[in-house]
């Protein structure tokens, strides 16, 4: 992941075309093998669906009942539950990386946490053991929390924009963000927290929707979905440049973010 260099910025081109192709791929043995799970999909513009329903029309006189399910919990409705949104997320093969993995890595920690935090995604530690922030970076975001704020890691939310790892910890690409940001949502909305701390550029890159320079939006209250938002640097980046001042950034921002979900 680019959070473990240190230019947090830089997307490699052929690493996207690989995993363009994996998940082409991963699309078409799905089209081609999963009918129970085209069948349960809403009407959309893809092709499966299209599929599935005409397999599935009944005689012309019949009208055929519109499909109920939602592909995800992300669109309007009731609140889901973390075990609904893991549930439905299953062995996921939305993308590429499914290819790659030993777990998936869903998150970790209080359900109603006030306090969410949202990294790139799993590394090697990490997806061996199923939960997020177990390896280097994440003994420093315990730390962060733990003696830093002052409080349990048990007490927030962690999770990862992707839930499996990418091979050499390279940054996410856009296809496996996409397939993974429904479940994102989900997720932030079954803990439905007071405050989202992202780490590093990536996570707030995402939920800002802009492409951010994390050196520069660092520590400045910005907001997603109402929720206040605190983007601070990533773990990973800071063992990598282990200054007193990317230190005291990431105390003063957490601080913040602590001090605002209490108030
Ligand atoms: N880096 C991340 O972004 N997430 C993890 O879970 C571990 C390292």
């Amino acid at each position: 992941m680019s959070a473990s260099t240190s230019d947090p910025d830089s997307p490699d081109p052929l690493d996207e075309a690989r995993s363009l192709i994996a998940s082409a791929r991963a699309l078409l043995e799905e089209l081609g093998e999963e009918d129970a799970f085209q069948l349960e999909r809403a009407p959309s513009s893809d092709a499966a669906p299209v599929r599935a329903q005409r397999a599935a029309e009944p005689p012309a006189s019949a009208p055929a009942p519109a499909p109920e399910i939602r592909p995800t919990f992300a669109e309007p409705g009731p609140r889901p539950t973390l075990e609904e949104v893991r549930a439905r997320l299953g062995d996921c093969r939305r993308c590429g990386l499914c290819e790659g993995r030993n777990t998936i890595v869903f998150g970790d920690g209080r359900p109603d946490a006030d306090l969410l935090f949202i990294g790139e995604g799993p590394g090697e530690q990490e997806d061996l053991r199923g939960l997020p922030f177990v390896g280097r970076a994440g003994e420093l975001l315990t730390q962060m929390i733990e003696k830093g704020i002052g409080i349990p890691r048990r007490d927030v939310y962690i999770c990862n924009i992707v839930k499996c790892r990418p091979p050499q910890n390279r940054n996410p690409l856009p296809p496996e963000v996409s397939a993974c940001r429904p479940f994102l949502d989900d997720q932030i909305r079954a803990v439905a927290p007071r405050v989202i701390v992202t780490l590093g550029k990536p996570a707030a890159s995402l939920l800002l929707g802009r492409d951010i320079a994390i050196t520069r939006v660092r520590g400045t209250w910005q907001e997603y979905q109402g929720i206040p938002l605190m983007p601070t640097l990533h773990p990973a980046y800071v063992l990598r440049q282990y200054t007193p001042e990317n230190r005291r950034a990431v105390w003063e921002d957490l601080k913040a973010a602590y001090e605002r979900s209490r108030a």
